[in-house]
């Protein structure tokens, strides 16, 4: 590491938990790894980030964020090349974001090397944690929570971050479904949809229960004013191959999560001479371009999913099916040279992985 490196205090584990992990049996997000990264910002600053042992937090009932929501998160994944050594996708990426969920969310900034060797020096120790089977990898789970022990409702001035990281094994297995939503609202201009922030996933928990138990797996939210326009699908961005064209929604209204899976889809489909065009969708062009067999392929994009395939969508009562997976050459194109890169089974010319 150079001088400018982060001074990071490590109080290692005494014995690991990696005995607990079985490589051949992941479920998502049930078990972490053996350490955490945590730095407290207080004062104006922020303190000097420790790594210790996975383990509970102990918070007064009075801690803001728990009342208020003042908390926002970032969802990376670090791969194993085939000679086994790790690497991780994008981070710097996701540190600009954070930063601009933290802005908006009224939290400090967090400093580039802060999360940079934070988090490096984090998955160096855990690297054994990162599993090397197919579609595999350590989902890495960067948060800041506002720690005021105060339920006066202002701005905290306490915060704390954390790294902790988990064992991820391939996310959807099948084509999903999707019903468009125009009834509940994800985001609107003024509003904090284009930020990583906890409340946005809180408020769609209802939404969600309610249309998977109508025997769908995603929403589609259209835009909060008119329901005319598409915006993303709960967790994922959302492309769509209208003839020979890619077209994906714009990020230039505050409504939508700015999706590194989702620019590092752009930047290879216009490497390989595909046009894309990001702008205003919506559904009624979608619905039209479906009847005239246009509607060729959909994918939703994002960390945890990679690319999840889309086979269906549902809008007021109408399912328009779309060709079978066999024929969406894009998607499989796109899938496949992203998890090329990722797992270093290509050269990385775009710089995107950083390896330890
Ligand atoms: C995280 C997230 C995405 C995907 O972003 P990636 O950086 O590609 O993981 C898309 N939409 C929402 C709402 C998200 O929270």
């Amino acid at each position: 590491m150079n001088e400018a490196a982060t001074d990071i205090a490590i109080d290692k584990i005494e014995n690991s938990r990696i005995s607990q992990f079985d490589p051949s049996n992941i479920q998502f997000g049930r078990l972490y790894s053996d350490h955490m990264l945590v730095a407290y910002y207080d004062n104006g600053a922020w303190g000097q980030p420790k790594i210790m042992p996975y383990d509970n937090l102990s918070l007064s009932p009075a801690t803001t964020f728990m009342h208020y929501g003042q908390a926002i998160f970032e969802g990376i994944k670090a791969y194993k090349d085939p000679q086994g050594n790790p690497g991780i996708f994008r981070p710097h990426d996701n540190w600009k974001r954070m930063n601009r969920s933290a802005e908006r969310m009224a939290m400090p900034a967090i400093p580039e090397e802060l999360f940079m060797d934070g988090l490096k020096t984090l998955i160096d120790l855990d690297r054994n944690w990162i599993p090397n089977g197919q579609d595999t990898s350590l989902y890495i789970r960067p948060f800041m929570l506002a720690i005021d022990e105060f339920i006066g409702v202002k701005p905290a001035e306490q915060f704390m971050f954390i790294i902790i990281t988990s064992p991820a094994g391939p996310y959807y297995s099948k084509p999903v479904s999707i019903y468009v939503q125009d009834e509940y609202v994800r985001a609107f201009p003024g509003g904090i949809g284009y930020t990583k922030a906890a409340g946005n996933y809180g408020m769609s928990m209802y939404p969600t229960k309610k249309i998977k138990e109508m025997g769908y797996d995603q929403i589609l939210w259209t835009d909060g004013i008119e329901h005319k326009y598409v915006q993303e699908i709960g967790t994922m961005n959302v492309f769509f191959v209208v003839g020979d064209k890619v077209i994906t929604p714009d990020i230039n209204h505050d409504t939508i999560l700015e999706g590194v899976t989702r620019d590092s889809v752009i930047k290879l489909l216009k490497e390989k001479g595909v046009t894309v065009e990001e702008r205003l969708i919506t559904i009624q062009e979608l619905k039209e371009a479906h009847e005239a067999g246009t509607l060729k392929e959909a994918f939703g994009t994002g960390t945890a999913a990679s690319i999840a395939p889309i086979y269906a969508f549902t809008y007021n009562d109408q399912k328009m099916t779309l060709p079978p997976m066999e024929t969406c050459e894009i998607t499989a194109w796109v899938k496949k040279e992203l998890s090329d890169i990722r797992y270093g089974r290509k050269e990385d010319t775009h710089n995107w992985v950083v390896r330890l």
